[in-house]
């Protein structure tokens, strides 16, 4: 099965593909969570993703359908996966699509997590990421069992750099002019699905899974 997370910055795309990874044993693959081991690592590519990310810019479309070709031709991803972050733009819909066809195969659904604006604000104000694993938490919706520290691995917790309010307020605009065109885009090509992202985290993926089964 092969699942497209839409929907705005902090909407929860991240959340609830984890759970999906899971529930389907499907790889989850978030093209923010690649920049960011790059950034980790210093590569030559992460320094260049980190100019765009800080400032709450979309990291170009020649950088990131590299990126996402390669690692969906992984073998891990026969059977298929849930992006999340990817695409951002019509032309990343449109390189995905020519790659799927290109395998006789083709998107299953692509599902929109909706979330308006006003709450937009206050998610990422809260979200907190693990340093190590990347595990992600909410200081109110989703606090992890011990202060500032991952239920996980037991590492660190950060704010993450873009969630800082201006930049958010900046990826917020970016997504609406270039991300959410493919809302109409995937309702054309019939595999749209909406659930309202401002449900609970578990009432939510209760609703995802009604769409999948
Ligand atoms: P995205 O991947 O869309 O950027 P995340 O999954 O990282 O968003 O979620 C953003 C923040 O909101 C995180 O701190 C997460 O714990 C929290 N969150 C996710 N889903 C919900 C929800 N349904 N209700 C409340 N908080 C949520
Ligand atoms: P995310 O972790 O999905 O919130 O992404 C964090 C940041 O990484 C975004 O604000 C962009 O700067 C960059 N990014 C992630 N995915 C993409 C993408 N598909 N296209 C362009 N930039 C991306």
């Amino acid at each position: 099965m092969k699942i497209i997370m839409l929907g705005a910055p902090g909407a929860g795309k991240g959340t609830q593909a984890k759970r999906i990874a899971e529930e389907f044993g499907i790889p989850h693959i978030s093209t923010g969570d690649i920049f960011r081991a790059n950034i980790k690592e210093k590569t030559e590519l992460g320094m260049e993703a980190k100019s765009y990310m800080d400032k709450g810019q979309l990291v170009p479309d020649e950088l990131t359908v590299k990126i996402l070709l390669d690692r969906v031709a992984k073998d891990d991803c026969k059977n298929g996966y849930v992006l999340d972050g990817y695409p951002r733009t019509i032309p990343q819909a449109e390189v995905l699509y020519d790659a799927v066809t290109k395998l006789d195969d083709k998107i299953d659904y692509a599902i929109n997590v909706d979330v308006p604006d006003e709450n937009i604000i206050d998610r990422m104000g809260g979200r907190r990421a693990c340093v190590k694993c990347g595990a992600t938490y909410h200081i109110k919706y989703n606090p992890p069992k011990k202060e500032d520290t991952c239920d996980i691995c037991q590492s660190n917790l950060i704010i993450r750099d873009d969630d800082k309010p201006e930049t958010v307020k900046n990826r917020l605009s970016v997504y609406h002019e270039q991300t959410q065109p493919l809302i109409e885009y995937y309702s054309k090509q019939g595999i749209l699905k909406e659930v309202d992202g401002t449900q609970d985290i578990d009432v939510v993926f209760e609703d995802i899974k009604k769409i999948l089964k």
